[in-house]
């Protein structure tokens, strides 16, 4: 066997040469076996509660990204834990060729949640985008009376939707995209932030929006204040639906339910997933109207555990704690300390802070280093994020986070980039 070594870092080859400890040997062995299409930091968990994870070693470690937003209730809620316990023991899983008993309460309680009628579960965001793009191309078709095969879907620059070929194919992210077309046509982009642009591309064969109301991949990107607004106003004028992909900023973390609420604006389909499976299991949907997603019937879409007891029963359990609005209101506070803290370090080490609600884009000062080593270093120090694009740290606490622990964090952060 050959021994890869690229994209190994200083910091895995020093841990690798330590005595061996139950880490290094994991480490190894993962490096050894596994496909290198994540470069992990070199923790290997072991058990976490609320904010906090251990690795092998007992060391302990604060969890300041949340497993991008999936886990915005933190490791092992009680009340998740139960509901997916109790579930595990009675019913997983049917196929959707049969009903269950826990369909109906979770597609019921989502819809609510999301003012729609219908709800369509799949498992991951990327599965509930793909869906998303199908639902919007047969309502052109069905509904708008788009000529055959030639529905447009306008997208956004800098996007991530997933990680399929006909998601990765309209990314304007060489290394998400080079190297595995051909890709599926009918995908226009536009300068995410920009209504004239928008507007300019909007033809009569257009048949949704598709964009992240704040970009999370790209380093939580949030467009201009009004810029959601103006988008639902431009699609409501043309018959063209908006699809908001609300997996990385909906369910909490920007301190309302949704990243539209903070506009008021509603789109025709909300796209889900990452917290809706209360960091347990793999749950997304797509949520709209009868109008639009009553245009699917049976065998035209589907997946084998989308839906499935398990899934509905975590789903629903995410949902109810969603509707007392405690986590959206603690997302808001704790925020609050997030962006006086971040921007207190502006100038010194950090050169652009991105807040809302409990979700944050740090533009580390190049000259202390790459996002990478920033990672790295606060791993050292007992604190885990995760670099995005070059200099860039993404910081999405579980929203149950301590105060005190937020503040300990940051504390390592500032102390670190020398603020
Ligand atoms: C993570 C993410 C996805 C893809 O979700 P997967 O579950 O990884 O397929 C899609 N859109 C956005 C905005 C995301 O953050």
């Amino acid at each position: 066997m050959t021994t890869v070594t690229t994209g190994i870092t200083t910091t895995d080859q020093a841990r690798r040469a330590d005595l061996e400890t139950p880490s290094s040997r994991q480490l190894a062995r993962a490096d050894a076996r596994t496909a290198h299409n994540y470069h992990p930091l070199p923790v290997v968990v072991e058990h976490a509660e609320g904010a906090w994870m251990t690795d092998l070693e007992g060391a302990r470690y604060l969890d300041l990204l949340a497993g991008y937003s999936a886990l915005n209730f933190g490791h092992g809620h009680p009340t998740l834990l139960r509901a997916a316990h109790e579930q595990l023991d009675r019913l997983t899983l049917t196929s959707r060729a049969f009903v269950h008993d826990q369909f109906a309460d979770f597609c019921g309680a989502l819809g609510d949640l999301c003012g729609k009628d219908l709800v369509l579960p799949m498992n991951t965001g990327a599965e509930a985008v793909e869906t998303a793009i199908k639902v919007a191309r047969k309502w052109g078709y069905e509904v708008k009376g788009v000529a055959p095969d030639a529905a447009e879907i306008i997208v956004m620059s800098g996007n991530f939707h997933g990680r399929t070929t006909t998601i990765v194919g309209f990314s304007d992210d060489p290394e998400a995209r080079d190297g595995f077309g051909p890709f599926t046509p009918g995908f226009r982009t536009v300068t995410y932030g920009d209504l004239a642009a928008l507007q300019a591309a909007i033809t009569p064969a257009t048949v949704a929006v598709l964009l992240e109301p704040i970009q999370g991949e790209s380093g939580v990107v949030i467009p201009p204040l009004g810029y959601l607004s103006g988008v639902r106003e431009l699609c409501t004028r043309h018959g063209v639906l908006l699809a908001a992909d609300e997996i990385q900023a909906g369910l909490g973390r920007t301190g309302r339910t949704f990243a539209c609420d903070h506009e008021g604006v509603v789109p025709d389909l909300y796209v889900l997933g990452k917290a809706l499976g209360g960091g347990i299991v793999p749950v997304s949907a797509v949520v709209a109207d009868r109008d639009v997603l009553g245009v699917l019937r049976p065998g035209q879409h589907g997946s084998t555990f989308g839906g499935n007891p398990l899934a509905c029963a975590v789903g629903r359990t995410v949902v109810e704690m969603l509707s007392t609005g405690e986590h959206q209101a603690r997302a808001r506070d704790l925020g609050e300390v997030l962006r006086e803290r971040l921007d207190a370090m502006l100038g010194r080490g950090v050169v652009g802070v991105r807040t809302r609600g409990l979700w944050a884009g740090v533009d580390v000062d190049p000259r202390v280093g790459t996002g990478r080593e920033v990672c790295e270093r606060l791993m050292e120090r007992g604190v885990l994020a995760k670099d995005t694009h070059g200099s860039t740290i993404r910081l999405a606490p579980p929203l149950v986070i301590a105060e005190d622990d937020l503040l300990w964090g940051l504390d390592q952060l500032a102390d670190l980039v020398g603020a």
